[in-house]
């Protein structure tokens, strides 16, 4: 390969990611964009799909603003010592974009057709959407082999039924999850529930099934910690998957969403609970919600990013070992 411009003081600058982070096109996390999948031990991949939202859409959207803001991270988890791209081949698959998005079941299709195509290369994904709507043709793909547990952080419990008319949309995925028998109830738990429902019974399908429900108040009254510990009882040692819906966060940090609810996690916060997951068996990943055209200043990307980061450094931890070189000493 020729390149135009060789670093001549800092040979490290030859790798992307070592550049000043205002500079070049901006990928996930400064990756190299490739629809090559040839060698990939997780690919990072774009869902601009928002046709399952109830209320405010613009998720479609996310996955660029994401992409913008996560040129602010660097490489290192200073957290938990995790070396997500030195211990693992990581790419920027670029956009699940889809080829018919005005049939909401077609486009589901059309994603969990995707989604299969990177799991037979053995490539583990981390999605960004997109509304969450996209968390069921992604299981599709995922739990293909099987019901997986799941770690759900949202304000809503995504368990609804039919709503207008239609089976899928983003208050339904993991009801249907459950149908299909990609979800193991009783090895998942929802974190962060809270607001207002129209119907007292909007999320009796979680609890009924066996899901474990921890609500706001309850993450509030006993903390971070009793929710990681919470989560990681429920999911215990078997394959799990993780979704991180942005409106979780309270709207102070994340504003540009489709469904705020008032009084969520704070970022330090979920922070420490996804750190506090490093080692579960995590088979994949998704964060979902992030609506740019309600966001304030790109506060909301910018949080998403940062969360993105730790769902990498979980699923790369979940292949094995991959601490920086010297984390942990003293
Ligand atoms: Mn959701
Ligand atoms: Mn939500």
């Amino acid at each position: 390969m020729t390149m135009i411009k060789m670093p001549k003081r800092y040979p490290e600058l030859a790798n992307p990611q070592m550049r000043p982070r205002f500079t070049g096109v901006p990928t996930f996390f400064r990756l190299p964009l490739s629809e090559d999948l040839a060698g990939l031990d997780i690919g990072i991949i774009g869902v601009p799909y928002d046709g399952g939202v109830t209320n405010r859409p613009g998720a479609r959207h996310g996955p660029r603003e994401v992409r913008n803001q996560s040129s602010l991270m660097r490489v290192f988890n200073e957290g938990t010592g995790v070396a997500p791209f030195l211990g693992r081949r990581v790419a920027d698959l670029g956009d699940c974009w889809i080829e018919q998005p005005y049939a909401l079941e077609g486009a589901h299709a059309e994603i969990a057709e995707f989604f299969h195509a990177v799991k037979a290369a053995e490539v583990t994904t981390l999605a960004v959407g997109g509304d969450h709507s996209i968390s069921l043709p992604i299981l599709r793909a995922v739990a293909a082999k099987g019901p997986l547990g799941m770690v759900h952080i949202d304000a809503h419990c995504d368990t609804g039924d039919d709503y207008l008319g239609s089976r899928f949309h983003h208050g339904a995925p993991f009801r249907r999850a459950v149908e299909e028998n990609l979800l193991d109830p009783r090895r998942v738990i929802q974190i962060g529930i809270r607001g207002t429902v129209n119907d007292p019974r909007m999320w009796a399908f979680s609890r009924e099934s066996g899901m474990r429900v921890l609500p706001m108040d309850e993450f509030h009254d006993e903390g971070w910690r009793f929710a990681l510990a919470e989560a990681k009882r429920v999911i215990g040692e078997a394959p799990a998957y993780l979704s991180f819906d942005i409106d979780s966060l309270d709207p102070v940090y994340a504003p540009g969403t489709g469904t705020p609810e008032t009084g969520g996690i704070s970022t330090i916060e979920a922070m420490r609970l996804l750190r506090g997951l490093t080692g579960c068996r995590f088979v994949g990943a998704d964060l979902v919600e992030v609506s740019p055209p309600f966001d304030q200043g790109g506060i909301t990307a910018f949080h998403g990013a940062a969360i993105l980061f730790e769902l990498l450094c979980l699923l790369a931890a979940a292949e094995g070992d991959v601490q920086r070189p010297g984390a942990g000493a003293a």
